[in-house]
């Protein structure tokens, strides 16, 4: 990038908010992929006014801008894959107003999502979205990546708490959307078309968030089977039965290989398949709920129940669910870490298949994650360094989505297609709906400044390949 077009971004900003050097580049190169692009420039922006005017030299010089939360993305979205500007949201971390009385709150992108929970809670709401990385991503990177997480059974995901929104457009016009009210449909809803736009339609400045009341109790109940089939079984007639859990996790055999010595109980041996389950609501309900809950299980051939004493206890199994994601890497330095769903009733089919394409390929694959939405995460487990592993991964996951497909699924439960799943993209979206996407991306960002090379696939790139 030319000194002359740095000075004028450095002159929109102020100087002590641009980084050129190279050594501090790379830290904004990467995201929670193994993907690392060298942006050209990285600038830390303080309002909306000025992104609109980054946005306006960008067009004017062609050069591309890529929003940035905290960069723990899992599709390569905020990686800058053709250069030019990454936009850090961090400086943008207010929280403007939590406001008891219409039960919402306005922030700016850069909140910490645990932080807004916390300071939520401390008014007695309910900020409900509970990504496994809530302690460090922002709210501007949930809304953008169409973040889900473990309350989604009773709570629903990110997208349902999104009220309105302030936008800055890839051609520099600040815009807002939606409004403060839980109900609002007044022409097109802009606000869901921002949300899991990946950064391709425009940089997210403030957003209304909608809470919830904070439940009076939480119970947390874990459950181990000896075969994932009966596990399986549990969770359709729990979600049957009207008990409506808040959360329901599942660790396959492997999952509980990496994360045993984390749980605050020991393993039978025989118990190779775990559910992990939280309800919330008014104390006396919520005793009377788990104590169904464990009937339910015991029902379908659970070895082991184990409800959390206090919230220590309980806090011990949520960390060991979170902390599956690191751990998995005790078993292969790489992976290939996908978040496909499926319809509820073909959980059983997905997993069973993932095994069926590890044995083919001779790989580990490692599934965990929303057994109570069918949103799983299939991991993948490789060795870069080895050319055969290299190419099993690859096979691997065209199986998997070729699966997926079979099943009635989707390539992307949460973590959006970003650089990672583009060339797969036509498996799931038909010639005409791809068309009209790239339509609806071309008439918000004539130019293609806004993350360019994210959701579709480079031109020339076969549909699938
Ligand atoms: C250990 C771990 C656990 C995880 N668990 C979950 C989980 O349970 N559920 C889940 O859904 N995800 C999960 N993730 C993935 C990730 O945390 C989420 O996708 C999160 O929403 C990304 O937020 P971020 O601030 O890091 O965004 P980034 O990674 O910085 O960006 C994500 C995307 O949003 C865009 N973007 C960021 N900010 C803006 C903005 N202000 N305006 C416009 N576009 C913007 C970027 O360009 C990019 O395309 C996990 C990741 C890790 C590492």
């Amino acid at each position: 990038m030319q000194d002359s077009l740095i000075k004028e971004i450095a002159a929109v900003v102020g100087p002590k908010y641009i980084l050129t050097g190279e050594e501090d580049r790379w830290c904004y190169a990467y995201d929670a992929t193994d993907l690392t692009y060298l942006p050209d420039l990285v600038v830390f922006p303080g309002s909306a006014e000025e992104i609109s005017g980054i946005v306006k030299l960008a067009n004017q010089h062609r050069f591309p801008v890529v929003p940035r939360g905290a960069g723990t993305g899992r599709a390569g979205g905020s990686v800058p894959v053709r250069g030019g500007v990454v936009l850090v949201m961090t400086r943008l971390n207010r929280i403007l107003e939590i406001n008891p009385e219409d039960m919402l709150a306005v922030v700016e992108p850069g909140v910490i999502t645990g932080v807004l929970k916390r300071a939520v809670a401390e008014q007695g709401l309910y900020y409900p979205p509970d990504p496994g990385s809530a302690d460090y991503c922002t709210i501007g990177g949930n809304v953008a990546a169409g973040a889900g997480g473990a309350m989604a059974v009773q709570y629903g995901v990110t997208r349902d708490y999104v009220l309105g929104l302030e936008v800055v457009l890839p051609t520099g016009e600040i815009i807002e959307a939606g409004a403060r009210t839980f109900k609002s449909v007044v022409g097109y809803d802009l606000t869901r078309l921002m949300l899991g736009s990946e950064g391709t339609l425009g940089v997210i400045t403030r957003i209304i968030l909608r809470l919830a009341p904070q439940p009076a109790s939480r119970l947390s109940l874990a459950a181990g089977f000896s075969s994932l089939d009966a596990a399986l079984t549990a969770v359709g007639q729990v979600l049957h039965s009207g008990l409506i859990p808040t959360a329901i996790e599942f660790m396959d055999r492997a999952t509980l290989d990496c994360v045993r010595e984390m749980l605050p109980f020991k393993l039978p041996p025989q118990v190779t398949a775990l559910l992990l389950f939280m309800l919330d609501g008014h104390p006396r309900d919520v005793a009377s709920r788990v104590k169904r809950l464990g009937q339910l299980c015991k029902q379908a051939g659970a070895q082991l129940l184990l409800q959390a004493k206090d919230e220590a206890e309980a806090e011990r199994l949520w960390a060991a669910r979170r902390a599956i994601s690191p751990a998995t890497f005790k078993v292969k330095p790489h992976k290939v870490s996908e978040d496909v769903a499926v319809p509820l009733g073909a959980i059983p089919l997905l997993v069973a298949g993932a095994e069926d394409i590890a044995r083919q390929r001779d790989l580990p694959i490692i599934c965990f994650g929303h057994a109570g939405d069918g949103n799983i995460h299939v991991n993948i487990m490789f060795d870069q360094s080895q050319p055969r592993e290299r190419e099993a991964a690859h096979a691997a996951t065209e199986d998997l989505f070729a699966l997926v497909g079979r099943l009635r699924g989707t390539l992307s439960g949460e973590h959006g297609i970003g650089l990672t799943k583009a060339p797969y993209i036509g498996l799931e979206l038909s010639p005409a709906a791809l068309a009209l996407q790239k339509r609806l991306k071309q008439a918000f960002d004539p130019q293609n400044i806004m993350n360019p090379g994210k959701i579709f696939p480079a031109a020339g790139t076969p549909a699938g390949l």
